[in-house]
């Protein structure tokens, strides 16, 4: 064996949290179903999630590896095999794994009951592959397209790709038995791109490429817009009323800097605006300076205001802190039909959602930032100065005219 070979990185995988969501409960829902008492088939999930470093191992089996004598794999990489996206599971029986007691009949039974869970089967396929399970909107195998997007936007740009992000299952399995590319000893032959949701038609509303990468936004014929970015973290509308730190204060000891909203402190220890546009995110005095509130607040406003406060509360804001938000581009809000101020998000990351509204709305050229507290509540740093992550994994999804919970439609 080749050096590295303790790496956990090249032990197979079972853990179901590196799957999809959506795979992922399909694959427990049919476990449990082949396990009911009335079925009783001791099915188990012997490899989920196939690593780079173990696709790699397995590939040299029968080639500079031997025995075998004859190679037990044509993937040259895990990202020719669904195992590699988290969209793939291999089951087998529980004490018997690859000889179950009833042979073939055994994984028939077990084939069955996943794809009434919306999977495909590999026994379906011309080289049959029975332990084999993927999930039904991929493909038989990846394609280009699969694998150019993965290294680019990340494997949850894929999940939501073939519509696996959320729980709900697929309508219908997609079936592949005459374009069957199966993963052993077939290579992948010219696969169809990957499959957009068969029920739901997309359109885009439009592009940013001002981050590094080019963010495109759906919107889909049943009103949900969506798309995938990085995160960073904004604090604005954090002005202490929950009784949570402030974004920004005169001292500026603040979770968010006093230059990353366009202040600075002066020759007299004054917080003043360096830049003009710090006007249009905090309360001003009457000097056309930020205001200074009780306790050396400085209070930063949201684009949501809750109704019946007035302009100058501090508490007329959202408060980042504590509540889990989105800041979204204005194309979003020119391009929709539906009011998106105040109405119903989700932010998903690696397999974790956040349940937020839309509160803030940010430059053009800008996409994919959330509050603090939807930050937190997912597990991505959440502090303002140094948070959030580079990598564009980040689902954002939301609902133009579905007030969010607790708050108001507010036409822009
Ligand atoms: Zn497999």
């Amino acid at each position: 064996m080749s050096a590295g070979s303790s790496d956990s990185e090249l032990m197979v995988n079972r853990d179901l949290t590196r799957l999809a969501p959506a795979f992922r409960a399909a694959v427990e829902a049919a476990i449990a179903e082949c396990n009911s008492p009335a079925n009783g088939l001791n099915a188990f999930v012997y490899e989920a999630y196939r690593s780079a470093g173990l696709a790699a191992m397995y590939y040299q089996r029968g080639r500079t590896v031997k025995p075998p004598y004859k190679p037990v794999t044509n993937a040259p990489s895990n990202l020719h095999s669904w195992h590699g996206f988290g969209l793939a599971v291999d089951v087998v029986h529980a004490q018997k794994f690859w000889s179950p007691p009833e042979g073939d009949a055994w994984f028939r039974k077990v084939g069955a009951i996943f794809k009434k869970h919306g999977c495909t089967w590999g026994g379906d396929w011309k080289m049959a592959d029975l332990p084999h399970f993927q999930w039904g909107r991929c493909p038989a195998s990846p394609s280009d397209a699969a694998r150019a997007l993965i290294n680019a936007q990340g494997m949850q740009a894929v999940w939501e790709h073939v519509d696996a992000l959320g729980t709900a299952q697929p309508a219908a399995p997609v079936v592949l038995s005459d374009a069957a590319a199966p993963e052993v000893m077939t290579p992948p032959a010219a696969a169809p791109a990957v499959a957009p949701a068969a029920t739901v038609t997309s359109r885009t509303l439009g592009t940013i490429d001002g981050e590094g990468f080019v963010c495109t936004i759906r919107e889909d014929s049943d009103g949900r817009v969506h798309f995938t970015a990085d995160a960073d973290i904004d604090a604005d509308g954090a002005n202490g009323q929950a009784g949570g730190p402030a974004a920004y204060r005169d001292d500026d000891s603040g979770t968010e800097a006093l230059a990353n909203g366009g202040m600075r402190i002066d020759a007299d220890g004054r917080v003043v605006c360096a830049q003009n546009w710090a006007r249009d995110i905090v309360l001003l005095g009457p000097d056309n300076q930020p205001r200074v509130f009780p306790g050396g607040v400085i209070a930063s406003t949201t684009w949501y205001r809750h109704a019946g406060k007035a302009l100058d509360d501090p508490a007329a804001y959202v408060d980042a802190e504590t509540v889990p938000y989105v800041v979204v581009p204005p194309l979003v809000v020119q391009r929709t039909a539906g009011v998106v101020r105040g109405c119903k998000a989700r932010v998903t990351w690696r397999g974790k959602s956040v349940d937020c509204v839309v509160a803030d709305r940010g430059p053009a050229n800008k996409v994919g930032e959330l509050s603090i507290a939807a930050a937190r509540a997912l597990g991505i740093p959440s502090s303002p100065r140094n948070g959030g992550t580079d990598k564009v994994e980040v689902l954002y999804e939301l609902w133009p005219g579905v007030a969010a919970p607790g708050f108001l439609l507010q036409k822009a």
